[in-house]
């Protein structure tokens, strides 16, 4: 019997994940970060981490979690306007970036920005260019829900125009607004979602509303997700894959209340080794996608990882500890086979 094709795929990078914060971060730490040689963490914890003591007290929480897992937590800092340039000096060397929230958008955002005066940000982003931290930016206004994205463009324009050593990244975008933004200026970068590679809108509202499946920024239209896939299957050098894999305790999703986030980080690899399959793209822009364009953008070096995933079916598990994953129950292509150290 012929074995399975194989996929080998070197020190994956996730470049937005959300790990959360005591019980739910022991429950999914390890199942989150197996595959991962390292992932940039999101701050927006309650209160968020905005000083050094937070930093290094939420990484050693990160390490306990994870329990041995080889995985690099790259921290970062939920963004003050406040900050100044001797602060930055005094934690550039314990975070990667500073993550940028306008006010009360997503889970735990409360304390965000709410007005984008240049001059108002100036000390605090100059600093961060001279100290080579990238702004990475929650890119929502609060408008309608399928425009708030592509109404934020306009202030990622701004931001880049002002800031041009900066580097800004879009975070998860889901916009074809966003995808062209990112030819207009030299230092606008972006990562993308597995799911929204995957779903359009109609996947989460067309029929029977799927819970699970939503998210914010809120998954738009065909269009765009066909904007966003030639950009990762093409392995754009100014994209990167990070999962914004967020999870949720199962009774916060299934209630009257449903909140955002869709956790995909123990079957992303896999699901995006199919996706690029199933578009003919090479490995070699997967490998691009998921590891090579972060190193070149954020200048990090991973941890040595292999992952081999293997085109078996596997089974997506119910559940991990009492969050429901993207796909739950059903049959996805590719497995995890092996994970290593070399
Ligand atoms: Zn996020």
């Amino acid at each position: 019997m012929p074995s399975n094709k194989q996929v080998t795929l070197n020190n994956p990078l996730d470049m937005h994940i959300h790990l959360r914060d005591e019980e739910m971060l022991e429950n999914i730490a390890k199942d989150s970060t197996h595959t991962l040689s390292g992932a940039i963490v999101m701050p927006n914890l309650v209160p968020p981490v905005s000083s050094k003591e937070d930093v290094v007290a939420y990484k050693q929480r990160i390490i306990k979690a994870i329990d041995g897992e080889n995985f690099k937590p790259y921290m970062t800092l939920f963004f003050k306007p406040t900050y100044t340039r001797e602060f930055l000096e005094s934690i550039k060397d314990d975070i990667t970036a500073i993550k940028l929230y306008p006010a009360g958008i997503t889970t735990n955002s409360e304390g965000g920005v709410s007005g984008f005066d240049v001059e108002e940000l100036r000390d605090v982003l100059e600093a961060m260019a001279e100290f080579n931290l990238p702004l990475c930016v929650h890119g929502e206004t609060n408008g309608f829900v399928m425009d708030r994205e592509a109404e934020f463009v306009s202030i990622y324009e701004k931001l880049a125009e002002a800031f041009p050593k900066l580097k800004i990244i879009m975070e998860h975008i889901t916009t074809k607004a966003s995808v062209d933004a990112l030819e207009k200026f030299e230092n606008l970068y972006a990562t993308i979602t597995v799911h929204h590679l995957l779903i359009t809108l109609d996947d989460v509202a067309g029929g029977m509303l799927q819970p699970h499946l939503f998210c914010k920024p809120i998954a738009k239209r065909p269009e765009d997700r066909e904007a966003l896939l030639k950009v990762a299957l093409n392995a754009h050098p100014k994209v990167m894959y990070g999962s914004d894999s967020a999870p949720h305790p199962q009774h916060a999703k299934e209630s009257c209340g449903c909140a955002a986030g869709v956790f995909t980080a123990p079957i992303a690899l896999q699901l995006l080794t199919e996706l690029f399959e199933k578009n003919d793209a090479p490995l070699e822009n997967l490998q691009a996608f998921i590891s090579g364009n972060a190193q070149n953008i954020y200048g990090v070096k991973p941890i040595s990882k292999k992952v081999v995933l293997e085109k078996t079916p596997f089974k997506v598990p119910s559940d991990y500890n009492g969050v429901v994953p993207m796909y739950a129950g059903e049959d996805i292509a590719y497995s995890i086979k092996e994970v290593s150290d070399e």
